[in-house]
């Protein structure tokens, strides 16, 4: 697909908005920032930066994207961060402290620091500022909810996000009171990605007969990676009482992040519940258009996540207008509207009798669907991720 350009923006969100955005970038001209995460591909944070770094070259700042590099059990241990972060009591003795540290100092010989500014993603890379001869500002861009942390994990990791010149979350519940400036930068996706672009009807049922899927039967979709906070289980109790009202078709699309190693587990669990259910279809890693193709297609998208640092599928679903019912976990209530934009379930019976309400009725997945387009434009959307960015960039840089 060919190098996105801000422009190539402008029919979407108009000409006053990418000037402001140009305007505003000017005098980050010839900036340079890195960005450092965990895993080049799986996750919404490898989506973001995909999108995110490329645009931030096109408005002239030198903007880099490097990945951390580990074994299973570097990966193991920050995977029971991300855990514990989200809640989950994990034990964390020395010798997984010890394994970190030293994972931690040698990434930080393998990643280079010259630029004027570094943004750290999650806590996979946060202890880098140990390490380094910090000679710029750091600033750490939390993607996970972190309202309730494990005390162990969060004691460990605390004294290293103290070190930070500030902290980004995606939302305002997630501020950490770290003494250190605090930032809300909500995500957002890239509406002319592979993911997002727009697709023509033929090509979406062409994406779907090719993997066998009917487009003539309704079809509820849940697009995560294969997680147990994405309760991917319970999608699927969910999907057999629905089932019993209507006719339908359960597609379950995941994949598995390179720094999660817990995915093939569940996954691993997943087949053996899905076992005789000719109804429901598993795919695993798929490329970005079938997805684009399968979110346009369903009748509903379910989001079942019992945590959720933003839920960039929510997104993804609604601008494609198509209206998501999902529960009510960390930034899914920005995005899912009650009676707006989807609905919001706090148990299994009640998304079933959403879904089921949803597909018994056209008129109100249309009028949903509209609205969770125009949600997603105002507030989701790449360009607004990138203007945040500008802004909170030139109070360091400028
Ligand atoms: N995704 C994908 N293929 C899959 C499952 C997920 O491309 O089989 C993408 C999904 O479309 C979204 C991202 O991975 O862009 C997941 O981001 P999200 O914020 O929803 O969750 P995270 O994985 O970061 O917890």
């Amino acid at each position: 697909m060919a190098l996105k350009k801000l422009s190539d923006y402008q029919k979407i969100i108009g000409n006053p908005a990418i000037e402001s955005i140009r305007n505003s970038a000017a005098p980050l001209e010839g900036k340079s920032i890195t960005h450092v995460n965990a895993t080049s591909i799986g996750g919404g944070v490898a989506e973001i930066l995909n999108s995110l770094t490329i645009l931030m070259n096109d408005i002239g700042i030198h903007a880099e994207w490097d990945v951390i590099k580990g074994g299973q059990s570097f990966f193991n241990i920050t995977k029971g961060f991300h855990n514990a972060l989200q809640g989950q009591n994990v034990a964390l003795p020395e010798r997984k402290k010890k394994i970190f540290l030293e994972e931690t100092e040698r990434n930080s010989i393998l990643t280079r620091f010259h630029h004027d500014l570094v943004v750290i993603h999650d806590p996979q890379p946060a202890a880098l500022i140990n390490y380094s001869k910090k000679k710029q500002p750091w600033l750490w861009r939390c993607h996970i909810d972190i309202t309730s942390p494990h005390p162990v994990t969060w004691s460990f990791l605390e004294p290293f996000l103290k070190k930070y010149d500030g902290a980004i979350y995606s939302l305002d519940a997630y501020k950490k009171n770290l003494g250190i400036p605090e930032f809300i930068i909500p995500p957002s996706i890239d509406p002319l990605s592979l993911k997002n672009m727009p697709l023509t009807e033929s090509r979406v049922r062409k994406n779907l007969t090719k993997n066998n899927i009917d487009p003539d039967i309704p079809i509820i979709t849940q697009v995560s990676r294969f997680d147990k906070w994405k309760d991917p289980l319970g999608v699927i109790r969910i999907f057999e009482q629905v089932q019993k009202k209507t006719d339908c078709q359960l597609v379950l699309a995941g994949n598995m992040a390179s720094d999660d190693p817990e995915g093939p587990n569940i996954y691993k669990k997943l087949m053996k519940k899905i076992n005789a259910n000719s109804s429901i279809t598993t795919m695993l890693d798929q490329g970005d258009i079938f997805i684009n193709a399968l979110q346009r297609a369903s009748s509903v998208v379910l989001q079942n996540s019992i945590r959720e640092g933003f839920a960039l599928t929510v997104s993804e679903a609604l601008w494609k207008s198509t209206p998501v019912v999902a529960r009510p976990a960390g930034g899914i209530p920005l995005q899912v509207l009650q009676g707006k934009t989807g609905f919001l379930a706090s148990s299994e019976e009640q998304a079933a009798k959403r879904c089921i309400n949803l597909l018994k009725n056209e008129k109100l997945r249309t009028q949903l669907g509209q609205q969770g387009r125009e949600h997603v434009k105002k507030n989701f959307l790449i360009t607004r991720h990138l203007q945040d960015y500008i802004n909170l960039f030139r109070s360091h840089l400028t």
